[in-house]
């Protein structure tokens, strides 16, 4: 049994992946640790490392038409996005984590002049990594890069519905200097071979970005084992509209935030804010500009949504929009099949009107390019709604009064604010979710806590006089 690996935007079938066994997963964990084991790349110096992370981000830079046409081939993300921005972030993620691990600074403490305590840090082994399809690369590339950068052995498993780039990527390292079998790919459905991977005890660090409900399935199977866990899972995140916004920015940036990677991210803003005040101008403004993207064949330079990553996600958002329908919310927008794409899984970009912020549409997390517009009178009743939901992954914020955004930042319960901007990533800073939104984050500090080990070592400086027991 496999999966059939399908074109979006065509519905050709591109490969019939098959699962890699419990067995298969097995085999290449024993390589895992035995070229972690050899030292050829656990205990090589961080200069070493180093040159090989910036090789690695060169060879990206020199595939990056290749990588992102097979990435929009795969899940229908346009060209535009893929070779502009998803690509590049893959490369990125090897330089920031190379820059990173030179910048890596220790802890020592001497208040007890008696002792002197170190702090170092070590490596922890097989660390294995699990992407989802909506940004296969750019993801799983975060994810390898912070796992080798600090001397681990990595297994990427991607989502058996989009395996390609990442694939094509483990393939590409046998052009660098990186040693043999220090990344290694396992393909296969979740239940399978994830299953298989989460499972083994010779696995050292999960680290997980997909579904809330898989996160729980995999931390019950990291639970037997007591393997450390990151969750990066799903979101419902809430976009606040303050009336005395910049409101072309605001406009410009609700728009970014849920209709961008065809509406497709984990931090999609996709439960829209509006003071009360601005709703009837802002709301207009925004289903104007919705029913304007220019949605089509996602190899073309100037689309700006292709089609959704396949047929379930497709009858997925009908669904909800049906349901939102008939729970009482007003049609704004979309859903349709946009004339002339016969073919493919695409549809218009969808934005509802509801007041009820409890509404199944405004708790569950679609995933798709699904815009669900409410409107609120007070600041206390925006964060009321933003935080009434099981998710936290992020919030954002459109104002220009410098106290209000002081009193957001502060009310708003998710790992992640953004303030007058859509989406703007800081590789330093932790990115991750709480509540249902995730365990864990990644980023430069985050990382190095979870995929390095810390040992304190503690030596006397005197002789300090010891116990004389049985003297
Ligand atoms: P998913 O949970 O269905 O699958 C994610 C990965 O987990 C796939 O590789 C899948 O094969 C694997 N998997 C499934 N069951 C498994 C099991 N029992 N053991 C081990 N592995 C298993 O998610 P998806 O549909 O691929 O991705 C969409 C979800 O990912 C959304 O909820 C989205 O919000 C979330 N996401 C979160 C972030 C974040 O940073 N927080 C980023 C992107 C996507």
């Amino acid at each position: 049994m496999g999966t059939q690996v399908i074109n979006p935007a065509t519905e050709a079938l591109l490969l019939d992946l098959e699962d890699y066994s419990a067995e298969d997963v097995d085999r290449i964990i024993s390589r895992a640790r035995a070229v972690y084991d050899s030292g050829v790349w656990s205990a090589q110096s961080v200069a070493a490392r180093q040159t090989v992370l910036h090789q690695i981000a060169d060879m990206v830079d020199a595939h990056v038409a290749e990588l992102a046409q097979l990435e929009t081939s795969n899940v229908g993300l346009p060209i535009s996005q893929t070779s502009g921005m998803h690509v590049s972030r893959a490369a990125l993620n090897f330089r920031f984590f190379s820059d990173y691990i030179g910048q890596a600074e220790g802890q020592l403490y001497e208040q007890n002049p008696d002792y002197l305590t170190m702090v170092t840090r070590h490596s922890v082994g097989v660390a294995a990594l699990i992407a989802p399809w909506n940004a296969p690369l750019a993801l799983g590339a975060m994810k390898i890069a912070a796992a080798i950068a600090f001397g681990n052995s990595a297994v990427i498993k991607p989502s058996e519905q989009a395996p390609l780039t990442l694939t094509r990527f483990v393939e590409l390292l046998g052009k660098t200097d990186l040693p043999k079998d220090v990344v290694q790919i396992v393909n296969g459905r979740g239940s399978t071979t994830g299953a298989a991977l989460v499972s083994h005890p010779g696995v050292d660090r999960i680290s997980f970005t997909g579904g809330t409900e898989t996160g729980r399935v995999i931390m019950g199977a990291a639970a037997q084992t007591l393997t450390p866990v990151t969750m990066e899972l799903g979101g419902k995140s809430a976009n606040i509209i303050f009336a005395d916004c910049d409101f072309d920015r605001a406009l410009d940036g609700a728009l970014a935030s849920i209709y961008a990677g065809n509406g497709q991210q984990c931090l999609a803003g996709s439960r829209i804010l509006v003071e009360e005040s601005i709703a009837p101008r802002f709301i207009d403004a925004f289903v104007a500009r919705a029913a304007n993207i220019k949605v089509g064949d996602p190899m073309l330079k100037d689309t700006q949504m292709g089609p959704v990553a396949s047929k379930a996600q497709y009858v997925r958002i009908q669904d909800y929009l049906q349901s939102a329908l008939s729970d009482g919310a007003k049609h704004l927008t979309g859903g349709a099949r946009p004339d002339g794409l016969d073919q493919g899984y695409y549809l218009s970009p969808v934005a509802i009107q509801t007041d009820d912020p409890g509404a199944r549409i405004c708790q569950e997390e679609v995933f798709g390019p699904f815009a669900t517009l409410l409107t609120f009178k007070s600041e206390e009743e925006a964060y009321q709604i933003a935080n009434n939901t099981t998710f936290g992954l992020v919030s954002y914020v459109w104002s220009q009064d410098l106290g209000r955004i002081m009193r957001a930042q502060n009310a708003l319960a998710s790992g992640v604010v953004w303030v007058n901007t859509p989406m703007t990533r800081e590789l330093r800073a932790p990115f991750g979710g709480i509540k249902e939104s995730g365990i864990g984050a990644e980023g430069g500090h985050a990382c190095a806590a979870f995929y390095a080990q810390q040992k304190t070592v503690t030596i006397p400086l005197t002789d300090v006089p010891l116990p004389k027991l049985g003297a």
